[in-house]
């Protein structure tokens, strides 16, 4: 994209915030950029965050140390060093998870990286590539997009490494996570 393309997409951009000012994705309050939430929205977020298990993220009701594990972790270890959940999925973040995932609003995606990076920014800081979950053929055909990848893509950039979008192959077509338990989804995968 050349200077002038830049400089004209952000003020055709800073043109039409001031027509049709984006709205919070929550509680349609307006907003001052496309964030996504407002900020009472943004607050009532619930981050997992510290003490929790080094290896699987659960969460512990007190401190236990530096690179505790949990019971299942320290009976079997999984075959990965650490998963971080950003967020607690409920009513707060609910609709803009689905909104982005199924709803177009890939302009959710910065505000979505933002929050990723709450608690992994230390996994970014050591990672030598960023690769998305990819989605089945199919269902990239009917979304147009992966959701997971544009993420991927912000969060190479971010971390100033590599985003490999084709490193994993989805070979199976699973059914959808929707409405299913977290026995039910682990099971899905
Ligand atoms: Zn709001
Ligand atoms: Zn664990």
């Amino acid at each position: 994209m050349t200077r002038l393309h830049r400089m004209l997409k952000k003020s055709v951009k800073a043109l039409a915030d001031n027509l049709w000012p984006p709205l919070c994705i929550s509680c349609d309050f307006p907003i001052q950029d496309s964030n996504g939430l407002c900020s009472s929205c943004w607050a009532r977020m619930r981050y997992l965050s510290a003490p929790q298990c080094y290896a699987c993220g659960v969460l512990f009701p007190f401190d236990v140390g530096v690179q505790a594990l949990c019971v299942a972790c320290t009976r079997s270890h999984p075959p990965y060093e650490n998963a971080l959940s950003a967020l607690i999925y409920d009513d707060a973040c609910r609709g803009m998870i689905l909104a982005y995932k199924h709803g177009y609003r890939t302009d959710l995606a910065p505000a979505l990286t933002r929050m990723m990076m709450r608690p992994g920014a230390f996994l970014l800081e050591r990672a030598e590539i960023v690769a998305p979950i990819p989605l089945h053929w199919t269902r990239l055909m009917s979304r147009r997009y992966n959701q997971a990848g544009l993420l991927s893509n912000r969060l190479a950039k971010i971390g100033r490494t590599r985003s490999v979008p084709d490193l994993l192959m989805r070979t199976k077509r699973m059914g959808s996570q929707g409405g299913k338990s977290s026995a039910g989804r682990r099971r899905n995968v």
